[in-house]
């Protein structure tokens, strides 16, 4: 049985589970809104328990906290994915290409009804997924790319600092750095 399947762009997201998430994970926040923050697919702890994007998961809690720190507001959160992809043992995996391909258009639908100024792509894949496979990912010397009339903003992934790969006071810093960029506009 595929674990996914691609939807027309006009089904409701929530007929669709893939065999392994509890239910599909839809984005969440303001529409419309003038950040979006895109990460890759609800945690196995966090989204795909509580339906609501890094929500419930200490990805879900360090993102949600440095937004609020920044004191950044109209936000709308989602994923690439929808559902939760797992591994053969039930773990968190990466989402596979023909599962970001399955979902793009619940993630472009969303991106139209939302109207962003900023798509903030928390992370390399959702990153190269709206910006381009060879656009240089780097959070620190953020490069501007564009997606239709929305401008995409590179940022690490929560994850990425919560495996210690990332110092918080870096990340603090970034989101401030995203808090002038937002008042500069
Ligand atoms: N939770 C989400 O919703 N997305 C991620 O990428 C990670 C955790």
């Amino acid at each position: 049985m595929p674990s996914c399947r691609r939807l027309p762009a006009s089904s409701p997201i929530i007929l669709a589970p893939s065999a392994t998430a509890l239910s599909p994970v839809p984005g969440d926040g303001a529409v419309p809104a003038q950040v979006m923050f895109v990460g890759i697919a609800p945690g196995r702890f966090g989204g795909d328990v509580t339906g609501i994007p890094f929500s419930g998961d200490r990805s879900g809690i360090l993102l949600r906290s440095m937004i609020a720190r920044a004191s950044i507001e109209e936000v709308f959160i989602t994923n690439l994915v929808r559902c939760n992809p797992r591994d053969e043992r039930g773990r968190n995996r990466d989402p596979r290409a023909e599962e970001i391909e399955n979902c793009r258009r619940h993630l472009e639908a969303e991106i139209r009804m939302v109207r962003p100024r900023l798509i903030i792509c928390l992370g390399a894949m959702a990153w190269r997924q709206l910006a381009g496979r060879d656009a240089p990912f780097d959070p620190t010397h953020p490069k501007i790319r564009r997606h239709g009339g929305a401008i995409l903003y590179p940022m690490y992934h929560p994850g990425y600092v919560i495996r210690g790969a990332y110092a918080a006071r870096d990340y603090i810093r970034d989101f401030r750095r995203l808090r002038r960029y937002l008042s500069a506009r």
